[in-house]
């Protein structure tokens, strides 16, 4: 994989930021999107812009088949049966809430539990705490261990004939561990359970295959994956999505409507209510036909060299704890240094053009586990190289040696 040359895809990439090189560790935020993304969006919007599955007119029908063929391509790089088990959201966090809410309504009830990790994002940890609160159900947190992976012992001693759904992360946001979802999933299927992994973080760095994972329920967003914001996936078992109500009412989504009753439309638009954000959706095939082109594994072996690279050269330093120290892992480097507040390590980075997270990153259940209020946090995409990695560590000593 030639990065140099990959990199040329990506304009933002080549800006100052206060008259220095750009150096974008907060790819796990949000990732930068190729010209090829770019050029879809402003193509679509200058030239073919209708409203989608609604006109009998040229653009309106241009729309709609690139829209469809959007949903195709990443229905077959999720590996999921048809189109029909492929839904348009706003995102990973619209996922989750489509699924806890109608989940929440048709099936919980009280004595139930709801299972979930230590390590969550929020939006995979409030949606379910507040659902299984609403319908009576327990919410139960499994643990991990102190390298930030999961507990399998607690998740085997936690999953029970009362667990009706565990809902997981297949790669943790804050600390990068890989979870061993293929094993967890196969616990949980002893048992009566649906079962909903967050991809938000795996998706751009592990190839996914959701039939082979035999998973539920599978949610990532675009716009960590090279695509654009607003808009996101969520896969789901056809036989689940049957089974569950719609989410939303309003146009689009309705079969046929009367007076006094309404049918729905059949999958996956039962759960696509009204005006979507169509545009984004056509860049998200793009963004996937992207990743094809490069080859998630090119991609994921570059990044592995470089948190490989990253915590090597950390490690060389005085002083710094590394959170998260999995064996598996993506490319997330989540640390805190000896007497400095990460934010104040984000504040100096930033002004040496190095854009990092600091904080708790979404999952404060985690750093309550953990008895830190957060972390500095470098994630790095393929585009990535270690010369950036040199300047960072460099930076991060002249920081270290100011502040002591
Ligand atoms: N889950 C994980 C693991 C995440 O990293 C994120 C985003 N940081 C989300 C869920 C939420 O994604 P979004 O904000 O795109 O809905």
């Amino acid at each position: 994989m030639d990065v140099q040359s990959l990199r040329d895809n990506f304009e933002i990439l080549s800006q100052t930021i206060y008259n220095k090189p750009l150096i974008y560790f907060d790819n796990a935020a949000t990732s930068q999107k190729p010209n090829l993304v770019l050029d879809t969006i402003r193509e679509f919007e200058t030239k073919w812009n209708a409203n989608v599955h609604r006109g009998v007119h040229f653009l309106s029908n241009y729309c709609t088949d690139a829209v469809e063929k959007s949903r195709k391509t990443i229905a077959h790089f999720i590996g999921a049966n048809s189109e029909r088990e492929v839904v348009f959201t706003s995102g990973t966090t619209d996922s989750v809430n489509i699924i806890a809410d109608t989940f929440g309504r048709s099936f919980l009830k009280p004595g139930d539990e709801i299972l979930v990790s230590q390590m969550e994002h929020h939006s995979n940890f409030v949606p379910w705490q507040q659902i299984a609160h609403r319908h009576g159900a327990k919410f139960v947190v499994f643990d991990i261990l102190d390298n930030g992976e999961v507990d399998l012992d607690d998740y085997k001693r936690k999953l029970n004939s009362k667990t009706r759904m565990v809902a997981f992360a297949h790669v943790s946001n804050a600390l990068g561990t890989v979870n061993p979802i293929e094993q967890m999933i196969a616990l949980a299927r002893k048992f009566d359970t649906a079962i909903f992994v967050d991809g938000a973080q795996a998706i751009q760095h592990i190839k996914v295959n959701v039939q082979e994972l035999d998973v539920d329920f599978y949610a990532f967003s675009g716009h960590k994956m090279y695509g654009p914001t607003g808009v996101g996936i969520l896969y789901g078992k056809e036989a689940w999505l049957e089974k569950l109500p719609p989410y939303r009412f309003g146009g689009e989504m309705i079969e046929k409507v009367a007076n006094d009753i309404t049918t729905f439309n059949e999958l996956p638009f039962k759960f696509e209510a009204g005006t979507p954000n169509y545009t984004a959706q056509i860049g998200l095939g793009k963004a996937v036909e992207y990743i094809e082109t490069v080859g998630i594994s090119n991609m994921c072996s570059h990044e592995t060299e470089l948190l490989e690279y990253a915590t090597r050269r950390l490690k060389e330093m005085d002083g710094i704890t590394i959170y998260g120290t999995s064996s598996h892992k993506t490319s997330v480097l989540s640390f805190l240094v000896d007497g400095i507040h990460p934010y104040d390590i984000g504040i100096m980075l930033d002004k040496m053009g190095i854009a990092v997270r600091t904080g708790n990153h979404c999952a404060q259940p985690l750093f309550t586990r953990l008895g830190i209020d957060g972390t500095v946090r470098a994630s790095f995409a393929f585009y990535n190289t270690t010369e950036e990695i040199d300047f960072f560590i460099e930076s991060l000593q002249k920081i270290i040696s100011m502040f002591r």
